[in-house]
């Protein structure tokens, strides 16, 4: 079912996540019938209550709170997103679903990783979820709101727990982190600049391949990712996405044969992704600058720690 001319049934809305346009959930409105994909932190909440407004939308008319995979900047404001939306069902891949039901161990592993400061920072308050609230969807599966069809494709590479939205209303993908990442503050060159998110603990990066491949496949006008923002022509930008899938991949082999010691590979890893980022920045025909590298922080911290964890798994 396509949308009326000139009505807009997909809605951006920044969750304004560590900044202006680093972190989208998206809302999809078939007339009366809301969905959410992905809801940021508690942090986001009043920019998601917000969107909703803007759309002409209330909270009882949202169905679904539809999360792509369990990581806390995709489902860490479901709780309290779903206290507000009185009707609405959280849709969850298989391996997240109890994880959204039960955060504690998202919650404990990530205050692990960040430090409880820097975690309240960018996550908050994640509550759990009653289970009753929370409906499992299975790969390949249609999700009907209010007559559109949407389609759920399981898609590994960034995690094990991730799911895209095929929307055949806007003839999109909605792809959660496995179309990588492009932000609008770093795009300085005479091409895109896109890249892989090989964030801890999943990384896989022949099932990334096969996931950007599966998203090309539906063949979608479009593709809507977590961070950030719509890409207008998916197969332009494929090359270098997959460029640098091949470059983490080569890393994390580097990482795992190197002859560094393991009390040294941190070091290494967050040097060398560092080295691989930047330099697939500046092949766009950016030039490096120190607003730009302050831009890149989190992802570097997030690609090297990925990568170091699979070497340090592949080297015991
Ligand atoms: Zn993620």
């Amino acid at each position: 079912m396509l949308p009326e001319t000139g009505q807009q049934t997909l809605h951006t809305i920044d969750c304004h996540y560590t900044g202006p346009r680093r972190a989208a959930a998206y809302l999809v409105v078939e007339n009366d019938h809301v969905a959410f994909i992905d809801n940021n932190t508690i942090h986001a909440l009043p920019h998601l209550l917000k969107g909703l407004e803007d759309a002409g939308k209330t909270p009882d008319q949202v169905e679904y709170l539809i999360v792509t995979h369990a990581h806390l900047d995709h489902a860490g404001g479901t709780a309290a997103l779903l206290a507000h939306c009185p009707n609405a069902t959280v849709l969850a891949h298989e391996r997240a679903a109890r994880h959204i039901i039960d955060p504690s161990r998202l919650v404990a592993g990530a205050k692990q990783v960040y430090g409880e400061e820097r975690y309240d920072e960018l996550y908050g308050q994640v509550d759990p979820i009653e289970e009753t609230r929370v409906r499992i969807v299975h790969d390949d599966e249609s999700v009907d709101l209010g007559g559109r069809q949407l389609r759920i494709l399981y898609t590994l590479g960034h995690a094990k727990h991730h799911f895209a939205v095929y929307d055949p209303g806007t003839n999109s993908v909605i792809a959660g982190d496995n179309f990588g990442n492009t932000y609008p503050d770093l795009q300085n060159g005479d091409r895109p600049f896109i890249f892989f998110c090989s964030a801890p603990t999943d990384f896989d990066a022949p099932e990334a391949r096969k996931s950007v491949q599966r998203i090309l496949d539906t063949g979608a006008e479009t593709v809507h990712i977590a961070h950030y923002g719509t890409i207008p022509e998916p197969a332009a930008v494929t090359p270098d996405l997959l460029a640098s899938i091949d470059r983490m991949e080569a890393l994390q082999d580097d990482a795992t044969s190197t002859d560094v010691s393991d009390d040294d590979l941190a070091e290494f890893c967050q040097r060398r992704v560092q080295e691989e980022l930047y330099a697939l920045y500046q092949d766009t025909g950016a030039t490096l600058t120190d607003t730009d590298r302050r831009n890149f922080e989190l992802d570097i911290w997030l690609n090297w720690n990925g990568i170091y964890w699979n070497a340090t798994k592949a080297r015991k």
